[in-house]
């Protein structure tokens, strides 16, 4: 099968490899469409994975090729999305059915070979169907949609009546703001650096999106919310001004959530502190998204169920598609910025 293969830190390849066989409880699942997460762009270029050489991507979606030993309720064919951490079921996390807290995790796609490839193994317990109606396209964008929404849900969810304030509008931040939206939520502001992302924003419905470098932030959620502050802020793009902005903008007893992966160190003024101190704001993070194996709902579940019911708008997020003999390019253009882009995804069944 064809592959790219990552040897080592900004050294891509497509390659073929060896067709990898499902063992028992596994399951050889064709690719589809793999997403590309802001995650694999350092990872690639600048941080490189847990071994080398490995095959990245963790974003996806595909049909069932062949199915190994025990594994009797799948056809081959069928549609499936798949959650990409691999938990050790042995660990006090894992007992407790949060997986994304275990211990001893594998991951497709950075510790073991993900999807940016033909064909990937993933273990049974880790597939779920694709809803009908659903796309591969769309399920591709399950683990993304299932962040946003666990961000939300890490905050306690927000409700009517409520505001939530995103900085960060990539495909993360219009996530989160899809299921802010879908929550119930009778404010959502959004605010991005990139002109683009902010028409994107409006372009979803989302008539309070702002380009931060012309309007503060702080002063823009205080304005529209009477001088309260938000519910909610959900800093989603890793920045220290962003960081500060979703701290300042939260109102007595709001909570902020980080759920953008640090890009630099962060000095916290005297002042925002005692105002976080003295308005009681709650701060979490976030991390990757919980899935259950016992069949109860869970963010994977929720996010498919809200595609299949038409909720979620994936497919405007998609920008780029290209075929493993491209995807090369299309990392590079995104470690460089040298286009515009939003969500891209590899099709690997496209030659
Ligand atoms: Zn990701
Ligand atoms: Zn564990």
């Amino acid at each position: 099968m064809r592959a790219l293969v990552l040897h080592k830190v900004g050294d891509l390849r497509l390659e073929e490899l060896p067709m990898p066989n499902p063992g028992a409880g596994e399951v050889l699942v064709r690719v589809g469409f793999c997403g590309v997460c802001g995650s694999d762009i350092p990872r690639i270029h600048e941080k490189g994975t847990y071994r080398f050489p490995t095959v990245c991507g963790h974003e996806f979606a595909g049909t069932v090729e062949a199915c190994g030993e025990g594994v009797f309720d799948l056809q081959v064919g069928e549609p499936v999305a798949v959650f990409p951490l691999l938990w050790c079921g042995k660990c006090p996390a894992c007992e407790q059915g949060k997986y994304v807290q275990c211990q001893d995790y594998d991951y497709l796609g950075s510790r073991r070979d993900g999807a940016f490839a033909e064909y990937v193994v993933a273990p049974r317990r880790n597939l779920l169907r694709v809803p009908e109606g659903v796309s591969l396209e769309e399920a591709a964008m399950t683990e993304p949609a299932s962040v946003a929404l666990h961000a939300l849900r890490r905050a306690g969810g927000c409700s009517f009546g409520e505001t939530v304030a995103i900085f960060g509008a990539g495909p993360i931040g219009l996530l989160v703001a899809q299921w802010a939206r879908i929550l119930g939520a009778s404010r959502i502001l959004l605010f991005d650096i990139v002109p683009e992302k902010v028409e994107m924003a409006r372009s979803f419905g989302f008539e309070q999106a702002f380009d931060s470098r012309t309007i503060d932030p702080v002063a823009e959620v205080s304005a529209q919310t009477g001088g309260e502050g938000a519910e909610v802020c959900v800093e989603a793009a890793g920045c220290p001004p962003t960081l500060l902005a979703a701290l300042g903008s939260a109102k007595r007893g709001g909570r902020v959530v980080l759920l953008g992966n640090p890009s630099a160190d962060v000095t916290l003024p005297q002042a925002l502190i005692s105002q976080l101190m003295r308005r009681e704001v709650g701060i979490v993070g976030t991390w990757n998204s919980d899935y259950s194996v016992s069949g109860a709902r869970d963010d994977w579940r929720d996010s498919l169920q809200a595609m299949a019911e038409r909720k979620l708008a994936l497919l405007p997020l998609i920008t780029h598609r290209a075929p493993l003999s491209g995807a090369i390019a299309a990392l590079n253009m995104m470690r460089d910025r040298s286009a515009f882009f939003a969500k891209v995804l590899i099709a690997p069944r496209e030659g």
